[in-house]
């Protein structure tokens, strides 16, 4: 059965959630025949230039050769197995690749099936660490405001309490304590002002502290606010000095997207537990890892109850674990290094002309993520269809018009799309 694109969207808009979305709303969306490269092709035979990596995922574009092979060779030996009592060489090859790639003291990997969960599994570990340390009165989580940790209530207690919508669910998520996102931007000094919120805070609340949970340098879908690198450096010093532990959400940054393998690498820092997802396996399946310290791991699981308590069904999926690995050679063998600095001098060049606009409230560029924030929430009725119209794959969000595209993306492609960009946003009044 072969369906026309007026049946998918019409069984779509009646009964399909979408992310953020309500059914029947009518909103446009659009039917994808196949993808290729950093190319999607509609249903109706148009082609679109990828600008969102299929949010931070498709690094190396899609379709690719070489991850293909890696899946359909895996496809051969098993789609799945249990990982409770048995184990398999894709899970514990790229656990090794992970630990190879991420700070040194980063030396176990927990597999969970999607970001959210990462995060999850990275709160319970700190508070089972400090339940097996003796110290069961740590049980909160200092975060910044503006950030994004995912949508299950662990990970959404800790996002910003009014973009994340917490009023709704006030009644059953936690309460954590929360300091306002840092004012000093990336490449700019961090004065003891822009920290005193945070030291405040956390000097008043340690003893309740568990952890602190942050994404590094680059704060993605609360706001895609890029911060001093000195200010999380002061953050893991301030850690320390109240024997808090730092989770670092590494799940948008994480694997070269701005300009360094991991975000942290800015601050020269490393954190005691890290989430990794979305370009773990170039975007191909659903998989997170959640990295800690051997000191961590051994207090856990030493501890009562000498376990940790968590376990996903289809925990370390070896088609996922194969695709993830597949996709960390394919990075490190790529100069993904200078690739991610010519989107970076691309983005800044296709993209700065914005500012000239009345409509735009600044435009910043960090390694292969490109934003420009408008004055005004942008109508994405009208505006989702320019782009289409101008043969360009970009999903604005409130303000926010941002571009990550895939790091194979050449020079030419890159040109297109930002010149796209301007042109529609010229047309927003
Ligand atoms: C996307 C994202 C998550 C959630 O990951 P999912 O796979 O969507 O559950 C968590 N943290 C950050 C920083 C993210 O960008």
């Amino acid at each position: 059965m072969s369906m026309n694109q007026e049946q998918i969207m019409a069984l779509d808009n009646s009964l399909v959630w979408h992310p953020y979305s309500s059914i029947g709303s009518g909103l446009p969306i659009f039917p994808v025949e196949s993808a290729q490269g950093v190319r999607i092709r509609l249903v109706d035979g148009r082609e679109l230039l990828d600008g969102m990596s299929s949010w931070w995922c498709a690094i190396h574009g899609y379709n690719h050769p070489q991850m293909n092979r890696a899946i359909e060779e895996q496809l051969g030996r098993m789609s799945h197995i249990m990982f409770g009592g048995l184990t398999h060489q894709p899970a514990v090859e790229l656990a090794a690749k992970l630990v190879e790639l991420t700070p040194v003291p980063l030396q176990t990997v927990f597999f969970a099936d999607s970001g959210s969960v990462s995060v999850e599994v990275a709160m319970k570990m700190a508070l089972q660490y400090w339940h097996a340390k003796k110290h069961p009165e740590k049980q909160k989580f200092l975060t910044i405001r503006n950030g994004y940790h995912g949508d299950t209530f662990g990970a959404m207690s800790v996002c910003d309490p009014i973009n994340g919508m917490h009023s709704i669910f006030s009644g059953v998520l936690p309460q954590q304590l929360f300091v306002d996102a840092p004012a000093c931007g990336f490449n700019t000094a961090c004065s003891d002002g822009d920290i005193a919120p945070f030291a405040q805070r956390l000097a008043e609340n340690h003893k309740q502290v568990a952890a602190v949970i942050l994404e590094p340098i680059v704060q993605g879908a609360g706001g895609m606010r890029f911060y001093s690198a000195e200010y999380l450096k002061r953050v893991r010093e301030l850690c320390d000095k109240h024997d808090v532990l730092l989770i670092l959400d590494e799940i948008a940054t994480g694997f070269g997207r701005t300009g360094k393998m991991f975000a942290c690498e800015h601050a020269d820092i490393s954190p005691d537990i890290m989430c990794v997802g979305k370009a773990l396996t170039g975007g191909y399946m659903t998989l997170a890892a959640t990295l800690t310290t051997r000191e961590i791991s051994e207090t856990i699981s030493s501890g009562d109850p000498g376990l940790f308590m968590h376990g996903p069904t289809f925990m370390a999926n070896p088609l996922a674990c194969s695709a993830g690995l597949a996709s960390l050679h394919l990075l490190t063998d790529s100069p993904w290094h200078t690739r991610v600095s010519k989107i970076e001098i691309n983005l800044h060049q296709g993209l700065v002309p914005c500012r000239e606009l009345k409509t735009v409230a600044d435009v910043r560029v960090l390694g292969a993520i490109g934003v420009v924030e408008m004055a005004e929430p942008v109508d994405m009725k009208t505006v989702q269809p320019a782009f289409i119209e101008a043969g360009v794959w970009v999903r604005p969000f409130g303000r926010l018009i941002y571009l990550m595209p895939p790091y194979i993306m050449n020079d030419k492609d890159l040109h297109t799309l930002t010149a796209a960009v301007r042109d529609v946003i010229s047309n927003i009044r």
